[in-house]
């Protein structure tokens, strides 16, 4: 395999060449990486990098980074500079590029140095676009290397990891802080910094260190949406981790614990009981430890259990499974660590075994000699991690809020709440409140409300109440419950309060509808049955043509040398096996497909394909696919601005969005934009702005139509006081369903 390559390659030189200025990015992220939505922020930081601007991009772990200079790299006449501290993973990077036709390269110890003059020769000569080096490497030999990149139409500068220049960061690297001298030297080269550190001294460090010129910072939400969080008392520990694996059998994932010596223990007995697995530590050869890392990068061994030491250089998508069989030191290291899970965005586990038991053997061991101060340091962070495994709340909520985002009490996917709540309709409980405001004529507090709702016997009860037909209608609910359903209507404003001395519940417009049976209402409540029933109505996927595809996909990895997931991910082989895409033109549908790689990989996989299809008497689904957009605003991210913000807030105050918008000398249009996001993420109901039943019209249609995003089709059908508004807040509500 060549170091760089491609120049053979018809194809790529005539897209390139006539096609590259006037791409639409969105069309450039199909073409070279075969995605079919942005994530997270990454199109503004692409465009702002295509500005030319200086870029701090802030995303978590998996949520795509590579991306926000990769495609502004092809997209830009002459080279990007990738800096990088991971030696191991440049390989990986390089060879990911050139399974997708783009040229690139990268220059460190590895390489011999008959290579490295073969990649210099080809950077010299134009045929490298992105070139990846080590920190150090940029001033080895003095000034001679950057001397050399003086020469090159340097385009771009891309910072990986670039917390490392930071001593406030978690992993600071002296080698770095030479990068403080990047833009001396190349004055108008934009350079984009990219982190997942989430933390604002880190983030201010940097853009000082690297003496970035006004740069557009971009914070992306710490929200992992597609990892679920369990945390389960630790028992028996060992039997626990049995029970998953045997659940998960196919899966690849990554058991941490504390001590070197348990890992190779552990190891041993699952070894013991038939599971492919190794283990990993520091204290093990370079050499060793590089072996294991590569087994379980390229998918032979499916299982790692490692001390900490394992993670750094993994860039593994397909890691499905994250386990603590100990519980971490902090907060960080936990969030880092089942980071490693689903970066490829498919559905993992995160599971931490928790004992209090194993927090106090931490703390005895917490010493840092000398240092008084990061001692405390150090154990007020165990405590936090004590109070994480003990709270008795939403887990993602607990995350988020830790690192200083907003988040809803419920997220879905977490054990609290899978276990003890569930989104359910409670028509029932909001109309027993709402007619007992009524019948107690809209005088009494919410206190008063449940008490007379659960028949309370106390004096306070005025007597007559006792007559009425309501009282102790709302016996069987606690009383918690019922200060949690009042909570929500009043977020939800299906109801209202007075503001007066005396908090007085009144109703509004909607709780008359609720009243009437026009409006339901749906709450997060405590669950009543035991198991959640998951209802999809996506197409299911063949498990046997899975498999075959899996087998195509790993004689091409091998015959090239590279781990599988460089041919195509995890979730691409899915969608082949689910849609059966029979023609090339389908097969550019599947998400991770871009132009390049349905002309290299592709045949193969048709075959297969073709052959399944027609043995089975089976016709393409591909129809049924419709492009999976990756939300432009996670849930509770905290980017919605402050003039959205101040929208949402007059809305909260009771104006409708006609009066903010004269309020705040706005088109309707604009205020519908700013409440948008709230609504996707949850904490706005769409019901709440445009009603119940054009809310059902339009999910109707979406459903029917598939027409999550283009709001013109929508509008085509129906009558004409639909107006554009109304459809994008149904379609922001139905991605907030899906993504609930
Ligand atoms: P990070 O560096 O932020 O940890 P990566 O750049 O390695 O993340 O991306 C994580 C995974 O997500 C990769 O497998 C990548 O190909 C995939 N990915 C990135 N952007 C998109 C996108 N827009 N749509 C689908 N997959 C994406
Ligand atoms: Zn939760």
């Amino acid at each position: 395999m060549p170091l760089y390559c491609f120049k053979g390659n018809p194809y790529f030189h005539v897209t390139f060449s006539t096609c590259m200025k006037q791409y639409p990015i969105h069309r450039a992220l199909k073409h070279f990486f075969g995605y079919d939505n942005f994530r997270l922020n990454q199109q503004a930081i692409i465009e702002a990098v295509l500005k030319g601007q200086d870029v701090m991009a802030i995303m978590p772990t998996g949520g795509g980074k590579s991306i926000c200079y990769q495609l502004p790299a092809v997209l830009m006449d002459g080279l990007t500079i990738v800096i990088s501290p991971l030696i191991a993973l440049m390989k990986d990077q390089v060879d990911a590029l050139h399974a997708n036709g783009i040229r690139a390269a990268y220059l460190n110890s590895t390489l011999s140095n008959q290579e490295q003059n073969q990649v210099i020769t080809a950077v010299r000569n134009g045929e490298v676009k992105l070139l990846y080096l080590a920190p150090e490497r940029l001033f080895a030999n003095g000034m001679q290397f950057i001397n050399f990149l003086g020469t090159l139409p340097c385009s771009l500068f891309a910072i990986d990891e670039a917390h490392c220049i930071s001593q406030w960061g978690h992993d600071f690297r002296p080698e770095y802080l030479g990068l403080s001298a990047l833009k001396q030297h190349f004055t108008k080269v934009p350079v984009i910094a990219l982190t997942a550190s989430a933390d604002t001294i880190t983030q201010k460090d940097i853009v000082e260190k690297l003496a970035l010129q006004q740069p557009q910072i971009f914070i992306s939400s710490f929200n992992r949406a597609n990892i679920n969080y369990y945390i389960q008392p630790k028992q028996k520990a060992f039997e626990q981790v049995i029970h998953y694996l045997d659940k998960h059998r196919n899966d690849s994932g990554i058991i941490y614990t504390l001590s070197r010596a348990s890992t190779e223990s552990i190891a041993a007995k699952l070894k013991a009981v038939g599971y492919d697995v190794a283990y990993y530590h520091a204290g093990m050869g370079s050499d060793e430890r590089a072996k294991v890392q590569e087994a379980f990068q390229k998918d032979n061994i499916k299982i790692i259990v490692a001390t900490i030491a394992f993670g750094m250089g993994i860039d593994k998508p397909n890691v499905r499974f994250v386990m603590h069989y100990d519980v971490p030191k902090n907060m960080e290291g936990y969030y880092q660590e089942t980071g490693r899970a689903g970066r490829d965005g498919l559905k993992s586990d995160a599971i931490l075994y928790y004992s209090s038991g194993d927090i106090g053997k931490l703390m005895r061991f917490i010493t840092v000699e000398n240092n008084d101060a990061q001692t405390q340091m150090m154990k007020k962070k165990l405590l936090q991690m004590k109070e994480f495994a003990e709270h008795d709340g939403c887990r993602r909520q607990y995350i988020l809020e830790y690192f200083g985002e907003r988040a809803p009490a419920y997220c879905g996917s977490c054990d609290y709440c899978l276990s003890n709540l569930e989104r359910r309709n409670a028509t029932i409980e909001a109309q027993k409140i709402l007619s007992a405001i009524t019948r107690t004529g809209e005088r009494f507090g919410a206190d008063y409300l449940i008490d007379f709702l659960r028949g309370s016997n106390s004096a306070k009860i005025v007597p007559a109440h006792k007559e009425i037909k309501t009282y102790g209608i709302g016996k069987d609910i606690k009383k918690e419950v019922w200060q949690a359903i009042v909570k929500q209507l009043l977020q939800q404003r299906l109801v209202d309060v007075e503001d007066a001395a005396y908090p007085a519940l009144k109703l509004n417009e909607a709780s008359r509808r609720i009243l009437r049976g026009e409006l339901e209402v749906t709450l997060v409540m405590k669950k009543l049955k035991e198991e959640a029933s998951i209802i999809t109505d996506a197409p299911q996927h063949h498990a046997d043509l899975l498999q075959q595809l899996k087998e195509v996909r790993r004689e091409m990895a091998e015959q090239e040398n590279v781990p599988a997931y460089i041919i195509v991910g995890d979730n691409t082989l899915l969608d082949m096996a689910t849609y059966l895409p029979l023609s090339f033109d389908a097969l550019r549908k599947i998400s991770g497909f871009g132009d390049y790689k349905v002309g290299k990989y592709g045949p193969a996989f048709m075959k297969v394909l073709q052959q399944y299809a027609s043995a089975n008497g089976l016709e393409t689904k591909i129809q049924l696919k419709v492009p999976k957009r990756e939300r432009a605003v996670k849930p509770n991210k905290p980017t919605t601005t402050a003039t959205q913000r101040a929208s949402y807030d007059l809305f909260n105050e009771g104006y409708d969005i006609p009066d903010i918008a004269a309020k705040r000398g706005m088109a309707v249009s604009t205020v519908e934009n700013h409440l948008m996001p709230f609504v996707t993420n949850g904490e706005l109901s769409a019901a709440k702005l445009i009603g119940k039943e054009k809310l059902d019209t339009i999910i109707a249609l979406i459903k029917q139509t598939g027409e999550t995003y283009a709001s013109k089709p929508i509008k085509d059908l129906l009558p004409e006081e639909y107006s554009y508004g109304d459809i994008r807040i149904a379609q922001a509500h139905y991605q907030w369903m899906k993504d609930a």
